[in-house]
């Protein structure tokens, strides 16, 4: 007999599930608690009084600010600023519909063909966010068929669209391009496709992914190679172009461009640049394209003019070089844990566990430097850490007070039991 209630036996009241009971309620509760039991300071969600470049206003108080992927210094400029106004007096501030239906604008199609002529490749398609770009694009072109073999480093966008396509999922070992080889003499051949997914600069890392190999693998075993660049277009290469420019490589040998427009271009949304077709399919059978809003014109306009930027003025993508280079070798000589990066635009200072990293970030803002901790579950427990995020606009200045000022408020903490035994009980 089947004991399922009907609408005649169910009871009359059921209690409803409470978000309360929810364990990441509790665990972000408990984290809370924990900072106030201990008075550490919560370092996130700081509010800014100004537009954060190299430097920004907190709490009425000037100070250096190494939080924000500004690379370029485009978000203050007067002539992205100009391109924004005229576009919003002439288009307003959405698109109001999506772009299939009414909300096509001239400034989607320039910016469009501004990103394809950076790559070198036939088109490009923007989106509203480069997290969303990463979720359906991905949630688009793959499916349970097929496999996707990715640097264990990936953003989680990408591991959010690789889980809506319901493809398979298997990672490398982070830059291990030797490890990636042995995953694809084991299956190639197995599924329907395969794609290979990495990030020109690491996010968390700042490193760089060995392009010409994974290129030369490309062609010996036929997947289809995907390439975030949030952090390295206007970064990498002499004219910022990015990771193929920075190599030399061909870049219609990688399939799928993605990028943002919040980093370089000083803009929101993503996009994808690649073949024609490839943009065609997005075009054509993304959700995240056809059932999303236009990207707001005048984010378009600011992202077409930071691109102007870009090729206007290349110095500043040597001063970003320059920047990132001192900034690297300066806390190298200080002894600071520096990890991977490979000094382009974002330089972690590992030190270990969580709470020294919330505490170091506290102790530098009182010193008049903003950078913020990521700890865990962003990156793995005991390699919590500082990310610096460095732009053409530092001052050399800046960057030698900052480097300093990190190893001397670093050193203190780990004399004081890495920050335990100040702990007000
Ligand atoms: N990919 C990478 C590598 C990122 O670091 C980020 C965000 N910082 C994104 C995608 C998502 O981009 P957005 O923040 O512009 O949505």
């Amino acid at each position: 007999m089947d004991a399922r209630p009907t609408a005649a036996t169910a009871p009359a009241e059921r209690p409803v599930p409470r978000f309360e009971d929810l364990p990441e309620y509790r665990q972000i509760r408990m984290q809370e608690l924990a900072g106030e039991l201990t008075q550490i300071g919560n370092p996130f969600y700081r509010m800014h009084d100004v537009g954060a470049g190299a430097q920004t206003e907190i709490d009425g108080r000037r100070v250096a600010n190494f939080a924000s992927y500004d690379y370029l210094g485009a978000n203050q400029h007067p002539a992205v600023h100009a391109r924004v106004r005229e576009a919003i007096d002439r288009y307003g501030i959405s698109a109001s519909a999506s772009r299939l239906v009414a909300g096509e604008r001239p400034a989607h199609r320039e910016l469009e063909e501004s990103l394809a002529a950076c790559y070198g490749v036939e088109a490009a398609v923007v989106f509203v966010s480069g997290y969303l770009t990463n979720v359906t694009v991905l949630g688009t072109l793959l499916g349970p068929e097929d496999l996707v073999i990715h640097d264990e480093f990936i953003h989680n966008s990408a591991l959010a669209g690789i889980k809506l396509s319901g493809a398979a999922r298997r990672f490398f070992r982070h830059n291990d391009t030797a490890h990636l080889e042995e995953l694809l003499v084991d299956f190639t051949g197995k599924f329907r496709r395969i794609l290979v997914v990495v990030e020109g600069i690491y996010s968390m890392d700042g490193d760089v992914a060995d392009l010409p190999r994974l290129v030369d693998l490309r062609a010996r075993y036929g997947f289809w190679l995907m390439v975030d660049e949030a952090h390295a277009l206007g970064v990498l290469g002499a004219g910022g172009h990015g990771t193929h420019e920075h190599f030399g490589v061909d870049p219609t040998k990688v399939d799928i461009w993605m990028g943002t427009l919040s980093k370089t271009t000083s803009s929101c949304g993503g996009y994808v640049a690649g073949s024609a077709a490839l943009a065609t399919v997005l075009k054509g059978s993304a959700g995240g394209f056809i059932y999303s809003v236009g990207l707001p014109p005048a984010l378009a306009a600011g992202a077409v003019a930071s691109l102007e930027l870009l090729a206007a003025e290349p110095d500043r993508v040597a001063r970003l070089r320059r920047n990132g280079h001192l900034f690297l070798d300066l806390a190298r000589e200080a002894g600071l844990d520096t990890g991977l990066s490979e000094g382009h635009s974002v330089v972690p200072v590992l030190v270990g566990d969580s709470l020294r990293a919330v505490r170091l970030s506290n102790d530098l803002l009182a010193a008049g430097i903003n950078v913020l901790p990521i700890i865990h579950p962003a990156v793995p427990e005991g390699q919590a850490r500082l990310r610096f995020f460095i732009t053409s606009e530092h001052t050399q200045e800046q960057i030698r007070e900052t480097v300093e000022k990190t190893a001397e408020l670093l050193g203190a903490l780990v004399r004081d039991n890495f920050g335990l035994n100040s702990i007000d009980r």
